[in-house]
């Protein structure tokens, strides 16, 4: 079997223990004689994959017991709206960073609710290539929305910005369970599961438990996070297939020793792919400013763009996909998720520097 190195943004590469273990259970789970995705959502079969699933995310990223974890579907996009919604209340003004697409797409839901939004900084005017390191936060704001990564520029927070006590609700769908969370200040982070975490299909929620009392009585059932919070997210049918996967990706990052663990391969992965970048003299062209470049999706551009489709070619036929970059930002992409094995990025650094040989 030939296994590929998947450089794709989302949906991204998993791991291979993982996809392993379903594939080996997959007509099977468990000796039932049913697969897990035939299974009632309210046996033990699956209830106990569900709670362990959640177990596993708070174990994993230290969550404490003032918070919920939450299973919902419609991907993060849906939580741009279900934000403003629950969290909101009346005449009151939250407060955005804008450091990216993704950014600029959570706040643009905010507003088409109706809600009075403050855009507190942004990184446009240099493109989006870091994220902004002085705010004007409105004084008893709602939250303060950030984007914890973003995908398509590349840049992500080292450190969140000081909110003085106000509640920081973050996007971290593309770099959730690679570091270790500082819960103080904390309302709520919200994560697709489809690059860090497992497939497409549900979407991890985590809630500090005093926000709901800012839900108003106009919230439909399904949107409202106390909802699924009472039901331990089965209030309606959850996506049992992508859950079930989370469990497996979880286990394997467990295996390999949790956020530290992951956190110094990321470092050691990054590092391998941005050498090569600042030592080309040029040649490649790093999108994000150093202090900001992201562990998880190197964004770069060709001096000479001509030569893209060859590099990706050439790439392709080296055992490597998903290279191209986003269209806003153009060049490649490199993103080297969690699962991404070092190896990948070793034959990647290998491949940019005998690029600029062949092509200098
Ligand atoms: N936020 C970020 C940072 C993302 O990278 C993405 C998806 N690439 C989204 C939100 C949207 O996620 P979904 O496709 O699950 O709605």
């Amino acid at each position: 079997m030939k296994r590929i190195f998947n450089f794709s943004a989302g949906p991204a590469i998993l791991p291979l223990q993982a996809l392993e273990k379903a594939a080996s259970e997959l007509v099977n789970f468990n000796n039932s004689g049913m697969s897990i995705m035939e299974v009632s959502h309210r046996t033990p079969l699956y209830e106990n994959v569900h709670n362990e699933t959640l177990q596993l995310i708070r174990e994993i990223l230290s969550v404490p017991a003032e918070y919920d974890i939450l299973l919902l579907q419609g991907g993060a996009s849906s939580q741009f709206f279900m934000v403003p919604m629950n969290l909101i209340k009346d005449n009151m003004i939250a407060d955005y960073v804008i450091s990216g697409s993704w950014s600029e797409k959570a706040i643009k839901e905010a507003k088409i609710l109706g809600k009075k939004v403050n855009i507190a900084a942004t990184s446009k005017e240099t493109n989006f290539d870091r994220v902004p390191s002085t705010f004007n936060f409105t004084k008893d704001a709602c939250y303060v929305h950030i984007t914890s990564n973003e995908t398509i520029q590349g840049v992500q927070y080292k450190k969140f910005p000081d909110t003085n006590g106000v509640p920081i609700i973050i996007d971290a769908s593309s770099d959730i369970f690679s570091y270790e969370i500082d819960w103080k200040n904390i309302g709520l982070i919200y994560a697709g599961a489809q690059k860090n975490a497992g497939p497409a299909g549900v979407t991890i929620v985590i809630i500090r438990k005093d926000l709901y009392e800012r839900e108003s009585d106009n919230i439909p059932t399904m949107l409202r996070y106390s909802t699924h919070a009472k039901e331990n997210s089965l209030y309606n049918t959850p996506p049992v297939f992508s859950i079930y996967m989370v469990n497996l990706t979880l286990k394997w990052l467990k295996s390999i020793g949790g956020i530290p663990g992951i956190k110094k391969i990321n470092e050691e992965k990054a590092k391998l792919i941005y050498d090569v970048i600042d030592q080309s003299n040029g040649f490649y062209k790093g999108h994000a400013v150093k202090e900001n470049r992201s562990t998880m999706n190197v964004t770069f551009t060709l001096k000479n763009p001509e030569l893209e489709s060859k590099f990706i070619k050439e790439s392709e036929a080296k055992n490597m996909v998903g290279l191209k970059g986003h269209r806003s930002v153009g060049g490649m992409r490199a993103s080297i998720y969690n699962a991404m094995p070092i190896e990948g990025c070793k034959l990647l650094a290998d491949f940019m520097r005998d690029f600029i040989k062949n092509n200098a």
